[in-house]
């Protein structure tokens, strides 16, 4: 809808200049946050929700660290474990410093006031996860640190109470809309006020991007319906690329026919998934670890057995998830979450009847791609293997980034970890960086700022004060074309993919590209205008859906959460790369090489992976 005004007066501004600017007020973002406030700078957090709404609320199992306070762990174990579970596309260095930082940083979110759950001796209480294993590859580990199912609720709310303490300007609610770049510089942002409808035009030295997910571009999803990828999307539309998009990771268990998670931690507590005939399948597909194999192969192996006809209920087309033979009691303590979303969404109480449940979509493996310190990576010349630099100015962190610790699958309570991580590290090289800045390299004074004429065009369309209606028989509307671009891509490229399905989405993708010039709005209002907050929504998720569909197309072969029909095979030869997509000026595919060896410690070369 946005380009379809030609209208390219601007509207008023109101204008804000900050040291350090981030969206997004997730675990990642309010993590940043925290670092810089305290380090005194002048920091302005902008959510489109209220931050304690950021969806890291909804994180239930845990967050992974090798404190090894139930069984021996190490960090070296949890570093092979992730770069495994990768299906080696991770970048080693990255991976080796997240593993490394993580009991420390665990340590600090206890201190920051987590309230972890305990052991009798005091000491945080961990679970088993998918993926973990001790003595490389051996038996199982003991390694997500957790509270009770709540992990995420209680990191968010400790994360955003000590943003108030330490006096963080926070901007709730507010829409943010396109980066503003100058000599190829990002100096400040246009975000828009959405309950007055009003623009503010934010200017700072960095900003710092941590919009979390996008997963709304399927159909059956466990993210929150504001997961719409518009920081990938603003990164598109300034001319950067995105990695690895073709990687979703489809959990296992979302509640079927709704999509709603039920952790891993019921697995890791004891839960076992059964067929139709009632049979505890996973033996048959990872002999060693079974239920606790990782994402890709147990939402492969779920949907494999609804394919053959083996699938439970009258339609044979859910699996499920059986707790019954736990203690009453464990489930209570441990699962109180799971079992208030069982009873909410299927009436089913899971101490006495196993829950119904199917693969969705979870998690984008790819995003922006970044350094180790968050800054965001570009390549500069358009030949197939550009060289690779920063952007200046800007920074990606939390599920929108892809520093490249996850590769082609993440494993569950890496996520977690993974936001505060970079969350903190982007913020310490904000700082360093600021510190040695001269005054030439400063950027452009608050009034200088030029917003360019497409950003322009976009706020006009918002502004426009008669609704758009186009012509009588268009029915459109925001949320029929969110469905029909969900149903696409789920259809299209989904748990499976193959080449004539994957082709197939391209005429459906640029239709719906067409709906949107025309897609009607029915409400003029200014103040609360979330019909056109979904607008932008819509066309922020259709950039995703492209990026995803073309890396998928291009990457002929299964890796990781990436599982081709024609191409069931890991090809390390062709393939052992990450792909870059760029939608302007052109739609186009790149390559950037994966790092395959950590900085302190001896590489680990692909091995096939054996459960
Ligand atoms: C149901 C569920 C359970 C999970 N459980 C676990 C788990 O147990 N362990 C684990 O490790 N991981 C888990 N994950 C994954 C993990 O929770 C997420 O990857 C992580 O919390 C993302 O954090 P974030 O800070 O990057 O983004 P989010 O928490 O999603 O926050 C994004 C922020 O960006 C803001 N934003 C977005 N767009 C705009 C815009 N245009 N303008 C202004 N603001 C904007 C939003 O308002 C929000 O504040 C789970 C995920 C889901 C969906």
């Amino acid at each position: 809808m946005p380009h379809s005004v030609a209208d390219d007066t601007c509207p008023p501004l109101h204008r804000h200049r900050y040291d350090v600017l981030i969206v997004g007020a997730g675990g990642a973002g309010l993590r940043a946050a925290l670092e810089l406030q305290r380090a005194g700078k002048q920091v302005a957090l902008i959510s489109k929700v209220y931050p304690t709404r950021s969806h890291t609320v909804a994180a239930q199992g845990g967050i992974n660290a090798a404190l090894g306070n139930i069984s021996e762990d190490n960090w070296h174990w949890h570093m092979f474990d992730t770069i495994k579970g990768s299906d080696y596309l991770g970048d080693q260095d990255a991976i080796e410093y997240m593993c490394q930082q993580a009991p420390r940083i665990v340590r600090e979110l206890e201190h920051f006031g987590v309230p972890f759950s305990r052991l009798d001796d005091g000491k945080i209480y961990q679970r088993p996860f998918g993926g973990q294993s001790q003595h490389f590859g051996q038996s199982q580990a003991t390694r997500t640190c957790a509270v009770a199912d709540r992990t995420g609720h209680a990191i968010l709310h400790t994360l955003y109470q000590q943003n108030l303490a330490a006096g963080t300007q926070i901007f709730s609610e507010f829409f943010s809309l396109d980066l503003i770049l100058e000599d190829q510089r990002v100096v400040g942002l246009v975000a828009l006020e959405i309950a007055t409808g009003q623009w503010h035009q934010f200017q700072a030295d960095a900003v710092l991007l941590a919009t979390g997910g996008a997963g709304q571009i399927y159909r059956t999803n466990t993210n929150a319906s504001i997961n719409t990828g518009d920081g990938l999307a603003m990164v598109l539309r300034a001319g950067l690329p995105l990695m690895d998009m073709e990687f979703w990771q489809f959990h296992p268990t979302g509640v079927a026919g709704r999509g709603m998670l039920i952790s891993e931690a019921a697995r890791g507590e004891g839960g076992i998934l059964r067929n139709g005939l009632g049979d505890a399948f996973m033996a048959n597909y990872a002999p060693k670890v079974k239920d606790l194999a990782s994402r890709d192969i147990v939402s492969r192996a779920i949907a494999t057995e609804i394919h053959q006809g083996r699938g439970c209920g009258p339609n044979k087309d859910y699996i499920e998830l059986d707790l019954t033979h736990l203690d009453a009691e464990l489930i209570k303590q441990k699962l109180p979450g799971i079992r208030e979303i069982s009873l909410t969404f299927t009436g089913i109480d899971p101490i006495t009847q196993p829950i119904p449940i199917h693969p969705s979509c979870h998690y984008m493996m790819g995003g922006i791609p970044t350094n180790l310190h968050g800054q965001v990576m570009t390549q500069v010349t358009s030949d197939a293997n550009g060289e690779n630099q920063p952007v200046a100015g800007l920074y990606a962190i939390g599920e929108c980034a892809c520093v490249s610790v996850h590769g082609a699958n993440r494993l569950g309570g890496n996520s977690l970890l993974d936001i505060v991580v970079f969350g903190k590290a982007a913020a310490e090289h904000i700082l360093n960086q600021t510190e040695t800045r001269t005054e030439t390299a400063a950027p452009a004074k608050l009034s200088n700022l030029t917003i360019p004429e497409s950003i322009i065009a976009r706020m006009a369309a918002y502004q426009a004060d008669k609704p758009k209606t186009n012509s009588g028989d268009n029915h459109d509307s925001v949320v029929t074309f969110k469905r029909d671009l969900q149903k696409i891509m789920q259809r299209h490229c989904g748990v499976f993919r193959d080449q004539t399905t994957l082709v197939a989405a391209r005429s459906k993708l640029a239709e719906l590209e067409q709906r949107l010039l025309s897609l009607p709005l029915h409400d003029p209002a200014q103040a609360f205008n979330l019909e056109r907050i979904q607008a932008f929504e819509c066309e922020n998720l259709l950039a995703v859906a492209w990026a995803t569909l073309e890396s998928a197309i291009a990457r002929t072969e299964s890796r990781g959460a990436h599982a081709r029909d024609d191409f069931p095979d890991r090809d390390d030869q062709a393939w052992l790369v990450h792909l870059l997509f760029f939608n302007q000026p052109e739609r186009r595919l790149s390559q950037k090489p994966v790092q395959q060896q950590p900085k302190t410690v001896a590489a680990f070369p692909p091995i096939k992976r054996v459960y």
